[in-house]
């Protein structure tokens, strides 16, 4: 390979590293959890998104074992050629019921359920309004659109409105608004309502990414839409989250959605089948989450715990009451500083800074998981403290 070019990508990798934006990956030898084994050291983990603590349960090990017995281990195909096992069909068949949708259609991972979503559904008479927050696999699927596209300010309504009027004023033929239903960085909710009255007004359609509800926010976990009582016309998500935490994603909505993706959606055509383990261990989590009251009652109340705990020690928080819990911190190598003190204490957190989040901004992102005990929150509560004081954060 031309040595001009590797020394381009140095130069690259060597810039990041100066701006203090380079990401290190810790090698973690346990299955993932509340607990998890760094290095040799047991480190409570706050921030993976494990909300149910499903990512170890022995329910969904042994669906995946006896998946793998009864129905082998990999597809060698995509989902037209050879790779459709009855599983995966019961698997769209549960979600949409789940959902409250009429079908739903699987992908390797949410990413791709993004990816492939608009450039089937839009051409170039239509538009998409996009929260300017909105996960960067939705801004990708709609680069990859012809629909005209306009931005809204983060769940800004008024913004939104004014998209609406210029897209109609435009001439769009179908306009469709594409949102989160939780934003990642700072735990907060899509206004599900208001956003479908100016969506009827302007008689437009909304799609929502519940990548981070699905399976506990709302009274069954089916997600924002249902914590609001809210009617939305296509959802995606992830089973690599509250669902199991392994991998796979989805689209959910009416059936003519769903039948022309599969004909059209291009991760979908090109791309494998998802293996029988995790299609069947995604069953078993769907059926733990529709029994999941127990749950979701000690995910919230740890997240009620753990933030009433940080702002009593003097934190400053975002408000709200989503398992994401983001400590503001302000200034990024303040927040790494005290990232690392919270390692050497054996709390795993992250120290998220720009350009993830606007400058000044940045924060240690805390995920609350219905598997931590009250003995896990109060310790590390106690770690915060100290490393808060340690660094000058409080
Ligand atoms: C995690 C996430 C995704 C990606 O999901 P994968 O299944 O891991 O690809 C997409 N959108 C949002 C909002 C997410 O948080």
């Amino acid at each position: 390979m031309s040595q001009a070019f590797l020394d381009h990508l140095n130069a690259t990798l060597a810039q990041i590293e100066a701006d203090g934006l380079f990401k290190r990956e810790h090698q973690i030898s346990s299955p993932q959890g509340a607990h998890m084994t760094v290095a040799g050291r047991d480190m409570l983990n706050l921030c993976a998104n494990n909300y149910l603590g499903l990512a170890d349960h022995p329910d969904l090990i042994a669906a995946a074992k006896s998946a793998m017995e009864s129905h082998g281990y990999g597809m060698a195909s995509v989902r037209f050629i050879c790779g459709t096992q009855d599983l995966h069909r019961q698997l769209e068949t549960e979600l949409a019921t789940f959902l409250g949708m009429d079908d739903a259609i699987l992908f390797a991972a949410c990413f791709d359920a993004n990816g492939g979503l608009f450039e089937p559904l839009l051409g170039a008479e239509d538009a998409v309004i996009s929260d300017a927050l909105n996960h960067a696999s939705i801004i990708d699927g709609i680069r990859l659109c012809k629909a005209k596209r306009y931005r809204f300010a983060n769940a800004d309504m008024t913004a939104l409105e004014d998209a609406l009027k210029q897209a109609r004023n435009d001439g769009a033929r179908h306009i469709l608004i594409a949102t989160d239903g939780v934003f990642s960085m700072d735990g907060t909710l899509a206004p599900l309502p208001e956003i479908r009255a100016l969506a009827d007004r302007y008689d437009a359609m909304i799609m929502v990414d519940d990548c981070h509800a699905t399976g506990f926010m709302g009274p069954k976990g089916e997600g924002t839409p249902a914590h609001f009582g809210t009617q939305v016309d296509i959802l995606t998500g992830t089973l690599g989250k509250a669902l199991g935490g392994a991998l796979g994603g989805y689209v959910a909505g009416p059936k003519p959605v769903i039948n022309l993706l599969r004909q059209r959606a291009r991760p979908y055509l090109f791309s494998n089948a998802l293996p029988p383990a995790i299609t069947a261990a995604g069953l078993t989590a769907l059926r733990l989450v529709r029994n999941g009251d127990d749950l979701r009652a000690s995910l919230f109340e740890n997240a009620r715990i753990w933030r009433a705990g940080l702002k009593d020690i003097g934190f400053d928080l975002l408000d709200g009451s989503h398992p994401i819990i983001p400590v503001m911190i302000g200034d990024a190598v303040k927040s790494q500083e005290m990232a690392r003190a919270l390692n050497t204490k054996g709390v795993h957190v992250a120290g998220f800074f720009f350009p993830v989040v606007p400058h000044g901004m940045a924060r240690i992102r805390t995920q609350m998981s219905a598997a931590f005990t009250e003995d896990d929150l109060t310790y590390a509560l106690g770690a915060f403290e100290e490393a808060g004081r340690e660094t000058g954060v409080i």
